[in-house]
């Protein structure tokens, strides 16, 4: 069966094409700036060059339409025709509380996600699109949504619920959902695999550190808490966004600085976080860089970062009465020796330790705690996309063309 895994957001679309006899990419891809000028589509082709198409790109289902002819493409192609393409897996943000696996999308499935874009108004619309386009462009392809929220739907109200009016809960559904389910749920499952055990055994916190940046406890298999809450703005400090705040903050700065809500909105998502602290930067290879060149503000940021983190790793010890594996994944989680090593000293009461040596690894599934550590620490690269295609050959398998 051949996947094809769809992403889109509100003026990009990234894809991959999965082969599932071994898992292989046959090819990955970007479209940039739909509805905007300047839009393109960055091709990829497994083994070959990249191959960049600048066109007028208005719309998703215009964005769809060249990917496909992209992929049918006789000169960088990889497949003959559409036909070659036997389900389509999308990414979908927000599930709300009544997707809790992922689905094969129907009518009605397609209206629930549409009715949870009132609480992920900047992500779910977009996903939407994409799925419409796919039905336009490939009418009897089965489609499969797979939610970043799912995975966190067996969070227990003690955790998930905030300390408002139970109403606003009732009401509005506002409590944690969290995000990046996909991520935690498959470095979580490697590093059961790597220590040769089921998640079912054991606790785990899988800590994804990349631009937006999330921590789940996962006991026996289940995510139990999670950092990110309603929206994927509360929780650690990320690249742009504040994570947790006195909410009191809000109005006062809505008087101070004569602020709208959406000001406010825009101030803690795009102006906060590192980026804010430091004024450098929202990357933290800039800020290593900074940092190293004496700039203190920089070295502020990171070192509030590894605070944060390793603040929660302590809490969701607690929240799991122990733990018996740290994971570290994401752009920073799978690239920074530095910034794990930070993160990590001081856990030493945990029973654990990183070893430098091991530690020194990039982009590589390793285990980087000392031998005989009796918590395990590793670095697993994470792999949304084959989640995706994964879920959906599970719920496709046996369908064909419906
Ligand atoms: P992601 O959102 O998972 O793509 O992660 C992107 C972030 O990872 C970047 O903004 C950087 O802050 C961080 N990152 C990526 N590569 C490195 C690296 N080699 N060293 C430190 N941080 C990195």
């Amino acid at each position: 069966m051949v996947v094809f895994v769809v992403n889109c957001g509100s003026s990009s679309i990234k894809y991959q094409l999965i082969n599932m006899e071994g898992e292989i990419v046959m090819a990955k891809g970007l479209i940039e700036r739909i509805g905007m000028e300047g839009s393109l589509l960055k091709h990829t082709p497994a083994g070959k060059d990249t191959v960049t198409v600048e066109a007028d790109i208005p719309d998703h289902k215009v964005g769809i339409q060249m990917v496909i002819e992209a992929l049918t493409n006789s000169e960088y192609g990889v497949i003959g025709s559409m036909k070659g393409i036997d389900a389509v897996g999308h990414r979908i943000v927000h599930g709300g509380e009544r997707f809790t696996d992922s689905v094969l999308i129907t009518s009605d499935v397609l209206k629930g996600i549409e009715a949870c874009s009132e609480i992920a108004p900047l992500h779910n619309p977009p996903n939407v699109l994409g799925i419409r386009a796919c039905t336009e462009l490939m009418q009897d392809v089965p489609q499969v949504a797979v939610f970043d929220t799912a995975f966190h739907q067996t969070i227990p109200r003690v955790a998930f619920l905030y300390g408002l009016p139970y109403e606003s809960y009732v009401k509005y559904g506002l409590r944690r959902y969290g995000f990046h389910g996909t991520s935690h749920k498959y470095v979580a499952q490697k590093a059961a695999e790597m220590m040769g055990e089921h998640t079912s055994d054991l606790r785990i916190i899988t800590c994804h550190l990349g631009n937006g940046a999330s921590i789940t406890a996962i006991k026996y298999g289940k995510s139990v808490d999670t950092s990110m809450g309603y929206t994927p703005l509360e929780g650690l400090i990320m690249g742009t966004r504040s994570g947790e705040i006195d909410p009191a903050i809000i109005p006062f700065l809505m008087e101070k600085e004569n602020m709208t809500a959406q000001e406010v909105d825009n101030y803690l998502n795009k102006q906060s976080g590192i980026l804010g602290i430091s004024g450098v930067s929202s990357d933290f290879r800039d800020l290593e860089e900074a940092a190293n060149s004496g700039d203190e503000r920089s070295q502020l940021a990171i070192d509030i970062f590894a605070y944060k983190v390793k603040k929660y790793i302590g809490s969701y010890v607690a929240a799991m009465g122990g733990v018996d594996a740290i994971v570290f994944t994401a752009g920073l989680g799978e690239n920074s020796p530095f910034m794990r090593d930070k993160i990590c000293n001081g856990l030493e009461y945990l029973g654990t330790r990183i070893d430098p040596v091991l530690n020194a690894v990039r982009r590589k599934a390793r285990e980087i705690s000392i031998r005989r550590a009796r918590v395990k620490i590793f670095v697993i690269p994470t792999n949304e996309e084959l989640v995706i295609a994964q879920d959906t050959y599970r719920i496709c398998r046996g369908i064909t063309k419906l």
